[in-house]
């Protein structure tokens, strides 16, 4: 069921979100060499209760944590770990989200660990690129099949794959809601936007082919080729003649 949210709804959800914002800077303002996923997890965990909120990942479906973070080849859902530790030359992929009032927010991104080669700062900066071509198709009447078909045309164009099997989503009374928002999708096609859904809008953008597999932890979403992978995600209303990034921080 798609939601069309009330403005006290509305203003409820960006209460969550702006939690999961700063939550996710913070975390992301953590990432260096020597660091343990576990550590950055902790920083996300804390900013959010620090906040009134609780993390809306921790027990989802039995994720033993608040924050997915995925190192390298993995795409999403990495577990964190205090055996895990970065260094330099790594990416990291940080998602997460928080929930106030019985509303939430999720949000993504992928930070580079030091200094990082070129090819792996590319990927990072065209995943986000790709969120913001999507966007340009959002607005009230638009249809889904464009945004996911702006995603994915700019980022094969340059050389890359979009994860098929994982999708965007709505969110904002539910972590996650209808619709479902593949990064793919034919112009013209799919669901209408309507003012008043709010939605988490997420590529998951590999550096070689889009194909998957998945750890034996369960959770832990890997390029099946070993090569690297990025992701941006924001939680986003949809309005008259666009959006609002909901997931943004004012600290
Ligand atoms: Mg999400």
């Amino acid at each position: 069921m798609v939601f069309i949210k009330s403005e006290k709804e509305i203003e409820g959800i960006r209460k969550a979100c702006r939690i999961s914002a700063g939550a996710l800077k913070a975390a992301g303002e953590a990432v260096k060499p020597g660091i343990s996923t576990a550590e950055i997890d902790k920083i996300a965990h804390d900013y959010v209760i620090a906040h009134g909120a609780v993390p809306n990942f921790l027990n989802y479906n039995d994720f033993p944590a608040s924050a997915c973070i995925s190192v390298n080849e993995e795409v999403i859902h990495g577990i964190p770990s205090k055996d895990k530790i970065l260094k330099e030359g790594d990416i990291v992929s940080i998602d997460m989200g928080a929930a106030i009032d019985g509303f939430h927010g999720d949000n993504a991104a992928t930070f580079p660990v030091g200094k990082i080669s070129d090819e792996a700062m590319r990927l990072i900066e065209t995943t986000r690129e790709s969120f913001y071509e999507g966007m340009k198709y959002v607005r009230d009447g638009s249809r889904l099949g464009d945004v996911g078909y702006h995603i994915q045309k700019y980022c094969e164009e340059r050389g890359y794959g979009v994860v098929r099997e994982f999708t965007g989503h709505g969110c904002g009374k539910a972590l996650h809601e209808d619709p479902s928002i593949p990064n793919y999708g034919r112009p013209g096609k799919g669901m209408r936007l309507m003012k008043g859904m709010t939605l988490a809008i997420e590529p998951m953008i590999t550096e070689g082919k889009p194909d998957i597999d998945i750890l034996d932890d369960c959770w832990t979403i890997v390029t099946l080729d070993g090569k690297l992978a990025a992701h941006y995600e924001h939680t986003i209303l949809v309005t008259e003649d666009g959006y609002e990034i909901l997931t943004v921080c004012d600290e």
